[in-house]
């Protein structure tokens, strides 16, 4: 799931101030779990807005253009009336109701990470979309996610008992974790493998992808 949290009401109200006139989107899927664009929080930015709002609806998953074109076509009206669109979801939700807008987009969340939801509103980062997924080799723990330095061959000089430095102690150690998890599994020759520096000038090749 995509975590998000909700800007700051000053955060917010600044940035919408240039507009007289807002439409509201909310996120019926990770959004809605993070209680940052979800019916009850869409239907509260409403109310705020007053007689600024031309209208809200809900789009079950914003970051599909099929679905934002398909949960939008009845509010044209609305959205053509309204001066900017109020997105509650991630970036790639917000990014997909410009794209098939064309309208000014006012993200009212701060995207933060790929999560493991343990419970509404405690949320833990595990995956930072590398496009190189190593857990099959690190006993399902993502290194580059949870070691506080990305490290492909971990530990490094820093943890002391199972703690990490990085955050004065008070976080797991991720490649003590990775070990114990292999050595569990009875697998730890895997914790020698090593992995050589990656070569992120790569990277922006995998923007888009193209599944047949
Ligand atoms: S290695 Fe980590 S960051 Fe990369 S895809 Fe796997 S879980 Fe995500
Ligand atoms: S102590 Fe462990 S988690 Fe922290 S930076 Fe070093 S290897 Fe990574």
């Amino acid at each position: 799931m995509i975590i998000t949290k909700m800007k700051s009401d000053e955060e917010i109200t600044k940035m919408l101030k240039p507009f007289k006139k807002l439409f509201v989107v909310g996120c019926g899927t990770c959004s809605t779990s993070c209680q940052t664009g979800g019916e009850d929080q869409v239907k509260e930015m409403y109310e705020k807005l007053g007689d600024r709002a031309t209208g809200w609806t809900m789009v079950e998953e914003p970051c599909d253009l099929r679905i934002t074109r398909r949960d939008l076509k009845d509010n044209k009206d609305q959205i053509a009336e309204a001066d900017a669109i109020v997105v509650m979801s991630c970036g790639g939700g917000v990014q997909t109701v410009s794209d098939f807008t064309k309208s000014i987009v006012l993200p009212a969340n701060e995207t933060l990470f790929i999560g493991q939801t343990e419970r509404i509103g405690k949320f833990h980062d595990m995956c930072k979309a590398c496009g190189e997924c190593i857990l099959d080799e690190t006993g399902g723990i993502c290194p580059i996610t949870r070691c506080a330095k990305g490290l492909l061959n971990g530990p490094c000089g820093g943890q002391v008992n199972g703690k990490c430095e990085v955050g004065d102690y008070e976080e797991e150690c991720a490649w003590v974790q990775i070990y114990d998890r292999l050595k569990e599994q009875d697998r730890l020759e895997l914790f020698t493998v090593f992995r050589p520096p990656r070569d992120n000038s790569t990277k922006v090749l995998t923007t888009h992808y193209y599944f047949r």
